[in-house]
């Protein structure tokens, strides 16, 4: 049969509540045009992320109930260390509340101001905790990304000329490199297995450690088995397992492929590392055998790391992206090629070419599709990313992308549909999109509270 469908049935239910084009255009004035600011019950389809808002699974329910609260040495942190240390096969595991916090400690222990860190793309929040230590984040993604509708299948690879010159010229300013799997801020597109080794290879030259940040290594692990060549028989925990034996360490978020809806972690090689993250981690999160996460949180993981690397279910998830995008192809609709593992993104440059950067485009494209059809989207352009010259005048983005990130086990095959439908509505009518400006914002993260208005 060609039809790959959802490998579940429903046992529970959740309402959506049904919302007029009236209701959505009030609520996104009182949210200031800054759909973060909108109340979920507003949005009838909810991509703004597809951080902790999965379903999780009957085991994983069951799970919970199996939860160990006691402050140290809990049976539900065994159950997690083993887990965590089957797939990635790193010495010391650390639990942390989200990646966030994994990322905040290692910059707090690891980088100090004036350092570089180089990554294929840094995560927003990677890239605002490197930032805070005053060091510099610096993105070398692969040639081919730069060409959204090439079809080349790892566009999520890290530039390994460029990296091999910053390490020429500035290794001993760099405490350690990154890579992410998959390239999240660069389109969902995945890191090939040849990448890693490869930058791993000219890293170990100058003695540089990589870190893998990790978020969705299942995701990435189904792609190179898919895409790569001579991984076809490997199994996903088989090519997880190798993507983490070229890292010296990791940092994650168990709210994309850990199944979860909190935790993180952060896991490594050496003794005297995690010794410092270990002293961090007492101070800021947690006893190092919880974390900041409940007992019961870090059994829910434990399964979700293992259902994550199930094949059905990522035969599944990448079927209904490769379903949207196909689809948004044939309406010539501007988006980001191939398929990514958790997410569309639309080109909101060329979708409404008439708003330039400084008006972002990707903000007015995200409010129209919160206005025609309730679908919660996120702006990954000039808002997210651009910077101030000296003067106060916007450095644009790279690129202005609109990502509509898909939860875990949540939507079905009709709620794709109708996105395609609401999608297909805001193309018809891109001419009169309006452009915004900032009426306030934060010096960090910005895009998560600023409040615009449309011109
Ligand atoms: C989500 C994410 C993070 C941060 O994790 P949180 O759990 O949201 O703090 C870091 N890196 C990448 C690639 C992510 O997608």
């Amino acid at each position: 049969m060609k039809t790959i469908f959802e490998p579940f049935r429903i046992k529970m239910t959740e309402p959506l509540k049904s919302t007029t084009k009236e209701i959505r255009i009030a609520r996104l004035e009182e949210a200031h045009f800054n759909v973060f600011l909108l109340d979920a019950e507003d949005c009838m389809i909810d991509l703004l992320t597809d951080s902790g808002t999965g379903a999780m699974s009957a085991q994983q329910w069951a799970a919970l109930m199996l939860g160990d609260e006691s402050y140290a040495g809990s049976r539900s942190w065994k159950r997690f260390e083993e887990t965590v240390h089957d797939i990635t096969r790193m010495k010391h595991i650390f639990p942390t509340h989200q990646g966030r916090a994994a990322e905040r400690l290692l910059a707090l222990t690891w980088v100090q101001a004036g350092q570089l860190i180089p990554n294929n793309n840094h995560f927003d929040t990677t890239r605002a905790n490197l930032e805070f230590a005053n060091a510099s984040a610096i993105d070398l993604p692969c040639e081919e990304s730069a060409k959204l509708d090439d079809d080349f299948p790892f566009k999520g690879n890290i530039h390994l000329g460029k990296l091999k010159r910053l390490l020429e010229d500035c290794h001993s300013n760099i405490p350690f490199a990154m890579i992410t799997v998959t390239n999240n801020a660069g389109g969902g597109q995945p890191v090939s297995m040849t990448n890693i080794r490869e930058a791993k290879k000219l890293l170990r030259g100058y003695e540089v450690p990589l870190i893998i940040d990790a978020c969705r290594f299942a995701e990435n692990a189904y792609f190179i088995q898919r895409n790569e060549e001579g991984y076809r028989d490997y199994s996903l925990i088989d090519i997880a397992r190798e993507m983490f034996s070229y890292a010296d360490a990791a940092t994650m978020s168990l709210k994309k492929d850990g199944l979860a809806n909190i935790g993180g972690f952060f896991v490594c090689r050496d003794d005297a590392w995690a010794e410092d993250f270990r002293n961090a981690l007492i101070l800021q999160e947690g006893f190092p055998t919880y974390g900041g996460l409940a007992g019961r949180d870090l059994e829910a993981t434990a399964v979700g790391l293992y259902e994550a690397l199930q094949s059905e279910y990522q035969e599944y998830r990448h079927a209904t992206i490769e379903y949207m995008l196909k689809k948004l192809i044939e309406l010539d609709v501007p988006v980001v090629r191939p398929a990514g593992g958790h997410a569309v993104f639309l080109d909101a440059a060329s979708f409404v070419s008439h708003i330039s950067a400084k008006e972002f485009p990707g903000v007015a494209l995200v409010n129209a599709l919160y206005r025609e059809g309730g679908i919660r989207s996120v702006e990954l352009g000039s808002l997210m990313f651009g910077k101030y010259d000296k003067a106060g005048v916007l450095i644009p983005a790279r690129r202005e992308l609109v990502r509509l990130a898909f939860p875990r086990r949540v939507y079905t095959q009709s709620h794709f549909d109708y996105m395609i439908e609401v999608i297909a509505s805001v193309w018809e009518n891109r001419e009169t999109l309006r452009g915004l400006r900032i009426v306030k914002e934060a010096p960090f993260l910005r895009h998560f509270s600023a409040w615009l208005e449309e011109l």
